[in-house]
C-alpha cells in the first residue's frame, strides 16, 4: 500500500481520503500459465469477431434476391466488425512488438510539459463529446525526462479515454503534472463509475475487462491499459491505480528522479 504525499485540491472537492488504501500495485508476471491464458483469451476475442463477418458474409450470400436495405445493414455490420478486429490486431502487435523495451534510437529528451499540453489537445474533442469538464494543472517550471515521446503519448492518451469512456455525462476529468524533489507524478482522475476493489488489481491484465459487453459498446478492446502499464514500466515508470465505486478513479504514472 503506497500512500499519496501530494495535496490533492480539485476545485471545491478534496479526494484525498479515499484514494489513500486503495492503490494497487501492479507487477505483472509473464509465466506460462499466464501466457496460455493470453493464448486463449487471444483466439476467443478475434474468433468472435470473425465468426460474426462469416455469418453476415454467409447470409448475404446466401439470399442474393435481398436487395436495399438489409444487405447494406449486413455490410456495415461487416466492416464495422472488421474494423474493431483490425484495432484488436494493431494493439496485440504492438504489445507483441514493443515487448516492453524502448529502442535505444527513439529516446528523446521530452518536454513533459508540452508532451501533456498536446495529448490534452486530443482528449478534449472526447470530453466535449461525453459531456465532460477537462481540467489540467501544469507546473510552472518545465519538466523533462528521457523516453519516446510518441509511446508516452498514447500511455497517457490511452488513460485520458478511458477517464472519458467511464465517466457520465457532466463529471469531470483532470490531468496533472507534478514535481516533486524525487519524482515525477502524472495523474489522470475521473469522477466516474468507478473500479471496484476485486478487480482493480486485475486491470492492467491483458483483455481484463470489468464489463466486456460495456467494453465493447465503448470501443474498448480490453488492451489499452496494458498497453499503458507496458509503456510506462519500459521507461522504468510506474503506473498504479486507485479507485471507489461510483466516486471516480485515479491512474498515478510516477517516474523516479535518479
Ligand atoms: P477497455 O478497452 O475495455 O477500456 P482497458 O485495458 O483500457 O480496456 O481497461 C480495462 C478495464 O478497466 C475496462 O474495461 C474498464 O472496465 C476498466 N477501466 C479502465 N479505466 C477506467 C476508468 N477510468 N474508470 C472506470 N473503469 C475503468
Amino acid at each position: 500500500v503506497m500512500a499519496i504525499s501530494v495535496p490533492l485540491t480539485l476545485g471545491a472537492v478534496s479526494l484525498v481520503g479515499w484514494y489513500l488504501g486503495g492503490m494497487a500495485m501492479q507487477p505483472i508476471r509473464h509465466t506460462y500459465a499466464h501466457l496460455q491464458r493470453f493464448t486463449s483469451d487471444a483466439s476467443h476475442e478475434l474468433r468472435a469477431p470473425l465468426a460474426a463477418i462469416l455469418s453476415n458474409a454467409q447470409v448475404g450470400l446466401m439470399s442474393p434476391l435481398e436487395a436495399g436495405q438489409p444487405k447494406h445493414i449486413r455490410l456495415e455490420k461487416i466492416a464495422q466488425t472488421a474494423k474493431s478486429m483490425n484495432q484488436l490486431v494493431t494493439e496485440l502487435l504492438f504489445l507483441a512488438r514493443q515487448a516492453g523495451r524502448l529502442d535505444a534510437n527513439s529516446i528523446r529528451s521530452i518536454h513533459l510539459n508540452n508532451l501533456l499540453k498536446e495529448t490534452i489537445a486530443t482528449a478534449s474533442v472526447q470530453s466535449v463529446a461525453h459531456h465532460l469538464t477537462l481540467d489540467t494543472e501544469l507546473p510552472e517550471e518545465n519538466i523533462f525526462i528521457n523516453g519516446n515521446p510518441d509511446l508516452l503519448m498514447q500511455a497517457i492518451a490511452n488513460l485520458l479515454t478511458n477517464a472519458c469512456k467511464y465517466t457520465l455525462p457532466g463529471g469531470k476529468v483532470y490531468l496533472r503534472l507534478v514535481s516533486q524533489y524525487h519524482r515525477i507524478l502524472i495523474h489522470v482522475e475521473d469522477t466516474g463509475i468507478g473500479i471496484c476493489a476485486t478487480d482493480l488489481p486485475h486491470i492492467f491484465e491483458r483483455f481484463y475487462r470489468v464489463d466486456a459487453q460495456r467494453s465493447r459498446d465503448k470501443g474498448g478492446t480490453g488492451l489499452g491499459l496494458a498497453i499503458a502499464h507496458q509503456i510506462i514500466a519500459a521507461h522504468g515508470g510506474y503506473l498504479t491505480a486507485s479507485s471507489q465505486i461510483g466516486r471516480g478513479s485515479l491512474f498515478q504514472i510516477e517516474f523516479p528522479v535518479v
